[in-house]
Formats: structure tokens, C-alpha cells, sequence
């Protein structure tokens, strides 16, 4: 048998960002193997359980196979079987009908993690129909780092993994759970080996934390004051790199005198974290030359993610660790298609003016619109009604905060349609539903627009079923619907080769290389200068004013004030088994995690009563759900850690698969925001629990 297996090298995908090379091995048009490959540019060899279970995606008897039509009330689980020419020409209909009747801007666009190409595609949808409201769950994954940084330093400084550091500060990012865009844990423990040292920076005592030198367990939720507390003691302690300060930033003396009053005593009470371990890890990181941040994106899961991607940008500034061979780095992209050119940005220059973002004076160059502002927009019309939703490789009834304010949302749309592998809650909700084809289904390239530097080929490996079409597809056909037909392809592959046409590559011999660098190049500000106003890091903004941005980081407050009703401090972690709220219907998953958990201090438990395996509820000022007691020391005593994610692909759809059981987002509210990025607090609520 083995003989007869087609062994095809492809990249990674839809389980997560992707990135993991990968020998799938196929027989009968039917995968019947999936290895990590040893020469992979991020994975070298690695492969996580999610990766080797995705064939079982494919084949799984639940899978959407053609387009339906709902033809109950919305949302309780009738359906009828279309075909795609009614399914798009349906959908059609009623996205010119809502352009005509309430303008091109209330429809709104939904994406959820960027997969592949079809991410960019969409954009490029809404552009040419004139809507500048693409709704993603960006407010609390990515915009703040990329866009805080953009603004503080001209680029989004992502961690380089591929070249030696000294020092590897893990901050929120449990990455050998989770892996991140563009960074896989296999980079990481190499450095480990090659004699890098670790500090880990968590509330959960998560694996690394073994092979790390120190760990901080910090409250969830300050991670700003912690990263004041650094900037402090180097600082104070004349730790910081002088020749660079000097130079190449901007605002030192007013960060310096504004820093004082963090001292590692104070910082201490906020965080929790000992004065001397914060004295001992700022002075660690600020004598390892090069060390580099891996930031994880529970940075950007509270109202003052500003402040600490700020902080920290500023942290890795003083010490010098920007843009320098295995610090955190201005990735370059290879010759390939600019991100502007490829979603027609030029067609719409308006776009900022008109987003609803900008009535709520986001940040500017945010260009996502946040979940929040989407919803008000539909519940309150405000800035303007949104009538319209069209969504991808999203589920924003378990990812957005607030989950029944996004229920109620759903209701008062005039027209949803969900593209989709599988029937999800959100899909559930949706008037026409389509199905799609995975990445293994269909070629695609990874990786672009996402500021790494690098591009990886995903070709297609087998045959998708005959009704389910790659999302590129579906929206090259829907654009020549709604859309001037000059802006699209005779067939979605001509986007494949429109990304490749400066590097003069086609697709194949594109898959013949794999993947495409930019170059190795550091300290690009020696010759140019920083990308910003002042043309150094702006420790201070200089467009504070203009923008009403804060100039400086700082600690304003906890995520929620404390409270006597809800003594304990709520967080969340994501599994290594699932993606979001995806995956839950893989057996081979499921069977690794069969419940959703929250992880509880056998003290605390104690004092509730609660024992190993009990259901307990979990309640903040928002809601209520249910989980499954795990006892645990990986938590403070005064924190409680529930799973994210969580619906029952095996309830009953009429029920929305249990969509509010489990799903922490019923714990989550949108009252308070980032004034910046619209972001909701995710962590640090207060909460208390009780035995079911
Ligand atoms: S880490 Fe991500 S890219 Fe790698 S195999 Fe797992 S899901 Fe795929």
C-alpha cells in the first residue's frame, strides 16, 4: 500500500495561520497521511495534533457539501438545498437591494483569522463595492502591536526567531499551545537548545515555564504596569543603551521623568509579581544583547492594550533590541504584489472618512472595522445603519465579546450570508450558507499581508467535493455580481499569479521553491531613519496631540475595578487541540479535550466545595456559563481560568449547538473599550464560581 501513496509538499492551513510545511501523502484522490517536513522554514519537521488530524476535516460526515437557503426563522435550523448559481445570484440580490436602499456602506463585511489568500480577496470585494466596513476580530488580535507600532516605530516589530538571541522573553504567549502567525514553538525551542535563556511572563504556569530561568506570574490584565516597572529599574539603573537612546529616539527625558513613580514596590502591588523578580528580569533583559519579545496576543485582550504595546515597544527601544539580528524586527517582504495594490485601495481613497471606526475615533491606519462598533451599528444605527453581513472563515458568536448582544445583532440584520466548512452557530444564524473547500483543496499562498516577511506555497493536494468551492472562488464569482466584472478573473487562480508577477515566479515554480523571503537586512534606520513623524522611535508621540492619542504608556487602571461580588480575577486560555471555537467536531480532537475546563487552585476550590471533574458555573456582572473543575496549581489561588471557545457540534442545531453553555464570551461585555482599537476586556474581569 505504502507504494501506492502520492507523497505532495504543501503548507499548513485554516487549523490555525499556517505556516507548518508539510508531506501529505494521498491515494484515491483521499488523504491518507500528514507529516511535518524536516526542511520546513518554520516548522522543521514540527507538526501539532491539530495539523496531523486536519484530513479528518475532508471526510467528516457533517461537512457542508452544497449552498442552502434557510427557510425557517432565522436561526432555528431549517434549510433547504439551492443551487450555487441561486445561492449566489440570492445573494446578490440582497446585498445590491441593501446598497441601494441604505448605501453601499451597510453591508459589512466578516473575516475572521486570516487562512490564505481569500482574506485579501475579501477586502478587495468590499473596496469595489464601496463599503469600508471589513468587521474582524482584529480589536483583540494583531491591530494593536501592528498599529501601535506603526505608530511608535514605524514598523510592526515582530520577534526574529530565526537568528540567535540571548534572551527570549515570553510575554502571554504560550506558544507551544497555540503557536503564532508566523512564529511556530519548534523556532523557539531551538533557540532554547542552542543555549538561548528564557523568562516566562503568564499567569498559568504553562509548559515553557520547565526550561525557563524565571517566570513571572503576573495578574491578569497588568501587563502595562509590569512593563513600566522594567522601564523603571533600567532606567534608574542606567542600564539602557545610551548610544541608541540617544540617536534614535524621541521623548526620552519625558519617558524617563514619567517612569519614576513605577517603581518595582508599586508595580508589585498592581501585579502581584515580587518588586526584586521585576528588578532582576528588567536588569536580565536589558544586559542580553540580543534578546527578543515574543508577545502573545492576551496583550490585546483589555481596554488598555495601547498602553502596553506601547510600553513595551518603548522597552525593547531603550535597550536596543529593535530592528537588530535576533531582536524584534521590520520584516521585508520578497518581489511580490504590495498589500494596497492587491485589495484596490486606490479605488476607494475615501475609505478612512467613511469607516463607522472613525466616527468612534479609532487610531488611524486601523482600516478593520472592531466587532463592537459593528454591532452598535446594527442594534442603534449609529454612526449609520448596517443592514447587510458577509462572512468567511468566521464564527463571531463565540469571538466576539458579548455573545448575546451579537445574537441580538444577527436578529435585526436584514441579510446574512456564511461561507463556511462546517454548520457553526453563526452559519446556523445565516439566510444562505455556503460551503467551502479546505486548503488541501485547492492552491493558495500563505502568509501574505501579514507583515513576516516570507510567503508560503499552499498547493493543492485533492480534489475538493464538487459543490464546495474555495472562498476565493466564491467571491471572484459574487464580485463580477455586485461589482464592476473588469476588477475579476475568469478564474480565482489569476489572484495567485497577480501576487507572484514581480517576483516573475509562476504559481508552480513558486511551489517549486516553497516559500519566498524578503531579504536579511537590519538597522534600515541607520540609512533612512524610523518611519515615523520624527524619524526615531517615538518614546513620546509627536502626533499625541493631533491624533488624541496618550503620549505616553501608562498604567491607567485595572481592567475592571475590583469588587466584593466578584472576588476571584477571570482569564482564558486556548488549547492546543482546537483553533478558537473550531474543531470541536474532530473526534481525534475532541477526544484529547472532551469538556471545556477551568482551571482552578485546589485552594480555591476547596473553599467553594468543588472537587476534580465537577461541573461548576462561572458568573461575572455579564453572565454565566458552565465548565468542567480541573484542579490545578498553574493558577493563582485568586484567578480562575476558563477554556475559549466552546459550543456542541453535537447538540442540536434549532439549538444553535448550545451556543451559550460553555462559550466564555457570555462572561465578556462591550460597555467599556480601548478608545483606540474598540477593544473589550477579555481577562482580568472579576468572578466568582460555585458548584452546578
Ligand atoms: S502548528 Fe499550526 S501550522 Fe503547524 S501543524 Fe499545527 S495547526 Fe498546522
Amino acid at each position: 500500500m505504502a507504494q501506492d501513496i502520492r507523497w505532495i509538499k504543501t503548507h499548513c492551513a485554516r487549523m490555525d495561520h499556517g505556516g507548518c510545511s508539510l508531506f501529505v501523502g494521498v491515494k484515491d484522490n483521499r488523504i491518507v497521511k500528514v507529516k511535518g517536513d524536516p526542511d520546513g522554514y518554520l516548522n522543521k519537521g514540527y507538526i501539532c495534533p491539530k495539523g496531523l488530524a486536519s484530513p479528518d476535516r475532508l471526510t467528516h460526515p457533517d461537512r457542508l457539501t452544497h449552498p442552502l437557503k434557510r427557510t425557517g426563522k432565522r436561526g432555528e435550523g431549517k434549510w433547504t438545498r439551492i443551487s450555487w448559481q441561486e445561492a449566489l445570484e440570492e445573494t446578490a440580490e440582497n446585498l445590491n437591494r441593501i446598497k441601494e436602499k441604505y448605501g453601499a456602506r451597510s453591508v459589512a463585511f466578516g473575516l475572521g483569522m486570516p487562512k490564505g489568500l481569500e482574506h485579501f480577496v475579501l477586502i478587495r470585494l468590499a473596496n469595489l463595492f464601496g463599503s469600508p466596513n471589513v468587521v474582524t476580530s482584529q480589536d483583540v488580535c494583531h491591530a494593536p502591536r501592528e498599529i501601535t507600532g506603526l505608530h511608535t516605530c514605524g514598523f510592526y516589530p515582530v520577534a526574529d526567531l530565526h537568528h540567535k538571541s540571548k534572551l527570549i522573553l515570553l510575554w502571554a504567549s504560550n506558544i507551544t499551545s497555540t503557536n503564532e502567525e508566523g512564529e511556530i514553538s519548534s523556532m523557539l525551542l531551538k533557540q532554547l537548545k542552542d543555549g538561548a535563556e528564557l523568562v516566562v511572563i503568564d499567569p498559568r504556569k504553562i509548559d515553557l515555564v520547565t526550561k525557563s530561568k524565571k517566570w513571572l506570574q503576573v495578574r491578569p490584565g497588568t501587563d502595562h504596569a509590569l512593563a513600566l516597572g522594567f522601564i523603571n529599574v533600567i532606567i534608574e539603573e542606567s542600564l539602557y543603551d545610551k548610544n541608541f537612546v540617544e540617536k534614535w529616539t524621541y521623548g526620552f527625558e519625558d519617558l524617563k521623568n514619567h517612569v519614576r513613580e513605577y517603581t518595582p514596590e508599586k508595580v508589585s502591588e498592581i501585579t502581584w509579581v515580587p518588586p526584586d523578580l521585576i528588578r532582576e528580569t528588567a536588569k536580565l533583559y536589558a544586559i542580553s544583547k540580543p534578546a527578543v519579545i515574543q508577545w502573545g496576543n492576551p496583550i490585546e485582550h483589555n481596554i488598555h492594550t495601547f498602553h502596553i504595546t506601547r510600553a513595551l515597544i518603548c522597552l525593547m527601544a531603550i535597550c536596543g533590541n529593535l530592528d537588530i539580528t535576533g531582536g524584534n524586527v521590520q520584516a521585508k517582504n520578497p518581489k511580490i504584489m504590495g498589500l494596497g495594490p492587491f485589495v484596490r485601495a486606490d479605488l476607494f481613497p475615501n475609505k478612512w472618512k467613511e469607516m463607522i471606526g472613525t466616527y468612534h475615533h479609532t487610531i488611524p491606519r486601523l482600516m478593520t472595522l472592531p466587532p463592537a462598533f459593528f454591532r452598535k451599528a446594527i442594534l442603534e444605527g449609529v454612526p449609520y445603519p448596517v443592514k447587510g453581513f458577509y462572512a468567511m472563515c468566521a464564527n463571531p458568536m463565540l469571538s466576539y465579546a458579548d455573545s448575546r448582544q451579537t445574537y441580538e445583532a444577527f436578529l435585526n440584520l436584514d441579510f446574512i450570508a456564511i461561507a463556511d466548512l462546517f454548520m457553526t452557530p453563526t452559519a446556523a444564524m445565516g439566510d444562505i450558507v455556503l460551503p467551502v473547500a479546505t486548503q488541501f483543496e485547492f492552491n493558495d499562498i500563505g502568509h501574505f499581508g501579514l507583515g513576516h516577511g516570507f510567503i508560503l506555497a499552499r498547493p493543492k493536494v485533492v480534489e475538493p467535493p464538487e459543490e464546495c468551492w474555495p472562498d476565493m472562488k466564491i467571491l471572484n464569482e459574487l464580485g463580477k455580481l455586485i461589482t464592476p466584472a473588469e476588477y475579476w478573473h475568469d478564474d480565482y487562480s489569476g489572484f495567485l499569479e497577480d501576487v507572484l508577477k514581480p517576483s516573475g515566479l509562476t504559481f508552480d515554480q513558486f511551489v517549486e521553491k516553497g516559500y519566498l523571503k524578503g531579504p536579511e537586512t537590519y538597522k534600515g534606520y541607520e540609512e533612512k531613519g524610523f518611519r515615523t513623524p520624527t524619524g526615531k522611535v517615538e518614546l513620546k508621540l509627536s502626533t499625541a496631540e493631533k491624533f488624541k492619542l496618550p503620549p505616553l504608556p501608562e498604567f491607567d487602571g485595572l481592567p475592571e475595578e475590583d469588587s466584593p461580588e466578584y472576588p476571584l480575577v477571570l482569564t482564558s486560555s486556548k488549547s492546543l487541540y482546537f483553533l478558537h471555537s473550531s474543531y470541536r467536531w474532530i473526534k481525534k480532537l475532541r477526544e484529547k479535550r472532551p469538556d471545556p475546563k477551568a482551571e482552578i487552585h485546589p485552594e480555591t476550590a476547596s473553599k467553594h466545595g468543588i472537587k476534580e471533574g465537577d461541573p461548576v458555573v462561572i458568573e461575572t456582572r455579564y453572565g454565566k456559563i458552565t465548565h468542567i473543575a480541573h484542579l490545578t496549581d498553574i493558577v493563582d489561588p485568586r484567578v480562575i481560568s476558563a477554556s475559549h471557545g466552546w459550543w456542541f457540534p453535537e447538540a442540536k442545531a434549532e439549538s444553535l449547538f448550545d451556543w451559550e453553555k460553555s462559550n466564555f464570551n457570555m462572561l465578556t461585555s462591550t460597555e467599556k473599550l480601548s478608545k483606540q482599537f474598540g477593544t473589550p476586556n477579555l481577562k482580568g474581569i472579576g468572578c466568582r464560581i460555585r458548584r452546578n
